[in-house]
């Protein structure tokens, strides 16, 4: 089986751990992430751009999965953090992660996360738009400080995936156009105001993208950008490429192996910088999903079986849209297997339905299954990223509990919230 899952006695196990077992005793529905898994991806690209680059950072794109587990294994594999909110940097900087290697990365930063980052010595800023870097420039002046910042831009690269999901087109609310003209003109801008220096340049073209040549292409576009900012006197040091790589969530996904894509992007970037005459930039990604989501589980009790004839089977289980919003987000296909059943054949197609008041509230449909009962506990796969970090509390809900495993052994690393935290800030 994929994702680092095998099957004995019949049972699904995660890092070696049986999963029926890991149902029974922390309850469901309940993430399960395997920590070697994460440990490995992180070296995956750490090892590429070492070889590729020589001089670079991974940034793990903390919007996939954040808790301070999380940005700890993150701080051990040496890494740095893409994050988009304070409250993602806070989580970070109570973890213990260092905040040099932090890079605020959002389209619409408020003036107090802007005044924390600075505070606490983020490392960089990725800058969306021209009111933005006003507002930087004020709160770094006022603060006496010099902030290192990045660019958004659009490289107006068309990448293939789902629609919520792309932003390097030009039709994205996310940075600055560079065919319009308005990333120059806001680079040139930057270059002249107090209390920021232009470092570098930002494009990130999408998300689940399983071909290279959409980043070859990206990278090109943002090294053209960078010729014509030398030639009007402004030095880039820093190139960020974005994160996007795609993962097998079907057997409909082919994803193309990390190493293969940091292998041609990098020569297409060393090319470049030949023809152009630059210095190698300091070369940064930001995988987020690939990171996490192959790591991660979901288990869930089914509590029944609705067979409607000649029309479709469902099966309810104890979580759904509030644990696992993407089905519902943009009709994202998963697989399912049932995990004290894993060794025998998928012999039905069924809906599994969520448990809350939204007829919308469905994992999948047409999903391929072992025949499942009341009882049953159902594993969803490749649900580590995007899943945790988008629970809501819809239908008051308690967040799932999220659970590590590593070495035979399993850890509790986010607590399964109560009917009490439900009401924690209630007056
Ligand atoms: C979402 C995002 C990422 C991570 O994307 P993945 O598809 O999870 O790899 C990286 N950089 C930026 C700016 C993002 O918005």
């Amino acid at each position: 089986m994929t994702n680092g899952l095998t099957v004995g006695n019949g049972h699904l196990l995660t890092g070696g751990i049986d999963t029926v077992e890991l149902a029974e005793q922390y309850g469901t529905p309940l993430y399960v992430m395997d920590e070697d898994m994460i440990r490995q991806a992180c070296r995956e690209f750490k090892t590429s751009i070492d070889e590729c680059y020589g001089r670079g950072m991974v940034c793990y794109a903390t919007k996939a999965f954040c808790c301070k587990e999380m940005c700890r294994i993150m701080n051990d594999e040496g890494i740095g953090l893409d994050t988009v909110s304070g409250g993602e940097i806070y989580t970070a900087l109570s973890a213990g992660f260092p905040a040099e290697r932090i890079v605020f990365t959002s389209n619409n930063k408020k003036d107090e996360e802007i005044a924390f980052a600075i505070d606490n010595g983020v490392g960089r800023i990725t800058c969306d738009n021209i009111e933005e870097l006003y507002r930087i420039s004020d709160i770094a002046v006022k603060k006496g400080r010099t902030v290192r910042v990045m660019l958004r831009l659009k490289p107006g690269v068309e990448a293939h995936t789902f629609e919520a999901v792309m932003t390097g087109q030009i039709d994205s609310k996310f940075g600055f156009a560079i065919e319009t003209g308005e990333a120059l003109k806001a680079a040139k801008k930057v270059a002249v105001l107090p209390g920021i220096d232009l470092a570098g340049v930002h494009c990130h073209i999408g998300s689940q993208i399983h071909d290279i040549a959409p980043f070859e292409k990206a990278a090109e576009v943002m090294f053209e950008f960078i010729a014509k900012l030398r030639d009007e006197g402004i030095t880039i040091k820093d190139l960020s490429l974005g994160g996007g790589f795609g993962i097998k969530y079907t057997d409909k996904d082919v994803p193309v192996p990390y190493g293969d894509y940091m292998k041609r992007v990098s020569a297409r970037v060393r090319e470049c910088c030949d023809r152009f005459g630059l210095e190698m930039p300091f070369i940064m990604i930001e995988p987020g999903r690939s990171i996490a989501a192959p790591a991660g589980i979901t288990l869930y009790t089914v509590g029944s079986r609705k067979t409607i004839p000649g029309i479709r089977t469902y099966i309810g289980i104890d979580g759904g849209m509030p644990d696992n919003p993407r089905y519902a987000l943009y009709k994202s296909e998963y697989t399912a297997v049932v995990a004290n059943k894993a060794d025998e054949p998928k012999s039905e197609t069924v809906t599994i339905a969520g448990r809350t008041c939204e007829s919308g509230d469905l994992i999948g449909e047409n999903m391929p299954l072992q025949h499942a009962e009341a009882g049953d506990i159902v594993a969803i796969l490749a649900t580590g990223a995007y899943n945790y970090s988008m629970a809501s509390h819809y239908n008051r809900v308690p967040n799932a509990a999220v659970v590590m495993v590593r070495d035979g052994k399993s850890r509790v690393v986010v607590r399964r919230e109560t009917f009490e935290d439900m009401c924690v800030n209630d007056l």
